[in-house]
């Protein structure tokens, strides 16, 4: 994000067909070429006026964050225009239900498998090949593995 001390009108500026005057509240935050895409957006689901009053009541400070989130919404609502970036949190929101699902079953089968196994020995493990990428499966690659010593043992 660059300023428009360069010249030429800021991206908001430019999209809206107006003198970039010195001062201008969305000029640090809105360059004249990714800024303007950026700016259409917050324009067209915000309105330019509401953005320009919203950052006037926040604190220079926070302003580049607000920018941030301003942008990161309206975007979201331009692709998305019944959830936005909610449907972003729905999304985060079930999958950390399901890695909680997972972890707790994981911690289960591994306190029950403690009762009933030593624990490999850190050359064992290491040795063990990984064939995933995926931290989650590996475990409960090691977990299905362990189940089965414990199901041959028995
Ligand atoms: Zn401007």
């Amino acid at each position: 994000m660059r300023s428009s001390d360069g010249g030429g009108p800021c991206g908001a500026c430019k999209f809206l067909r107006r003198k970039c005057i010195r001062g201008c509240v969305f000029a640090p935050y809105f360059d004249s070429e990714q800024g303007m895409a950026h700016f259409a957006a917050v324009h067209k689901v915000f309105g330019a006026s509401n953005a320009s009053k919203l950052l006037l009541t926040i604190p220079p400070n926070k302003r580049l964050e607000t920018v941030v989130t301003l942008c990161y919404e309206a975007l979201s609502r331009v692709r998305d225009p019944v959830y936005g970036c909610v449907a972003h949190i729905f999304s985060l929101q079930q999958q950390a239900v399901r890695l909680q699902a997972e972890l707790a079953y994981v911690q289960a089968r591994i306190s029950t498998l403690q009762h009933h196994l030593p624990i490999p020995s850190q050359a064992e493990a290491s040795s063990s090949v990984c064939t995933t990428m995926d931290p989650s499966l590996h475990l409960c690659h090691h977990v299905c593995v362990l189940d089965q010593q414990l199901d041959n043992s028995m």
